[in-house]
């Protein structure tokens, strides 16, 4: 299957980071995690399908067992979506009709203080166990007679894991552009595995988050970017419930997290809930509001490559 031509292109970092004077991050621990990755757990995206192919009963079992599987391995939750032309990359082809998306929780405590090298270390450490749980779920499928593609949370993706978050039943899309789960609030990370094994879908929910954030506007008075929209964007088309977008404006965003520590701000300060999915204290001190520090925007830039709709809002 190919993308649609309304798909966006994968967005090219390396050379968007360049555009902006490069990365003014410069974290050990996030390095070495990030060389892990490189070297312990690419070389581990392929391998050899087991000539015997298992029958399962029907695609409903097969589902539970992944299902089953995947959060045995630590994942906070797991869903099956149909992968449509719109969820592959501008220009890409795959063979495989399903994604098995898997997301897991990052650390609030480790969020009490943004940005911050803490912070931006927590979103790879999760990286890195999402990254074991998507490889081994690979793994596990391949012993049973079907192929299969790792999506990893870091790298080159061929499918876009927001909209088949969003379609196997993850949350909703915030204000704030991340999605929100009605338990693990915004604080988690996707990554998935692509196959034909015949699985049963999930289907996407309506947890009231959209009329929620319509309300609340606690992302976009902390953003110190100013990239939160105060309206959603009709132009942007609509999301899977039907309601128009929330578009963030990247040409400012992305500056500012590039040289503050991937900044993250909007996703601790979102109070979606009442916070129900920070309550990870486990004994630390830690409050329900992170400690923010704003600081003086860069200017917007505008990459060549646009990742999506792109609107420059209140520039
Ligand atoms: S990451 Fe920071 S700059 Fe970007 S939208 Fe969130 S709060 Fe704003
Ligand atoms: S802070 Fe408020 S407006 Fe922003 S995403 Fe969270 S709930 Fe929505």
């Amino acid at each position: 299957m190919r993308s649609s031509p309304e798909s966006p292109f994968a967005f090219a970092w390396n050379e968007w980071y360049a555009s902006v004077g490069g990365r003014n991050i410069k974290i050990k621990e996030a390095n070495r995690i990030l060389e892990d990755i490189k070297q312990y757990q690419y070389p581990r995206f392929e391998g050899v399908v087991n000539k015997k192919v298992t029958l399962f009963k029907d695609p409903i079992e097969a589902k539970n067992r992944v299902k089953d599987l995947v959060l045995s391995l630590g994942a906070g939750e797991v869903g099956v979506a149909l992968i449509e032309p719109e969820d592959i990359y501008q220009g890409r082809e795959i063979f495989e009709k399903y994604a098995i998306v898997v997301g897991q929780k990052m650390l609030w405590r480790e969020f009490s203080k943004v940005p911050s090298k803490k912070s931006a270390i927590e979103c790879l450490k999760v990286y890195f166990t999402l990254g074991e749980i998507v490889i081994k779920l690979a793994e596990y499928i391949r012993s049973h007679g079907y192929p299969c593609k790792v999506e990893h949370p870091v790298g080159d993706s061929d499918v876009l894991h927001i909209p088949l978050a969003l379609k196997a039943g993850f949350g909703e899309l915030g204000r704030h552009g991340s999605i929100i789960h009605p338990k693990m609030g915004p604080l988690f990370r996707l990554g998935s595995v692509i196959t034909d094994l015949p699985l049963a879908t999930d289907g996407p929910i309506d947890a009231g988050i959209a009329d929620f954030c319509d309300k609340c506007k606690a992302c976009r008075i902390y953003c110190p970017a100013k990239a939160i929209p105060d309206k959603r964007s009709p132009e942007a088309g609509k999301d899977h419930l039907g309601n128009d977008r929330y578009i963030v404006d990247t040409g400012k965003c992305f500056p500012y997290f590039a040289k503050n520590n991937y900044c993250s701000i909007c996703l601790p300060v979102c109070v979606y809930n009442h916070k129900e999915w920070a309550r990870d204290f486990e004994g630390h001190k830690t409050g329900l509001f992170p400690d923010v520090k704003m600081l003086e925007p860069p200017e917007p830039v505008d990459p060549e490559i646009r990742k999506h709709w792109y609107p420059k809002i209140n520039r």
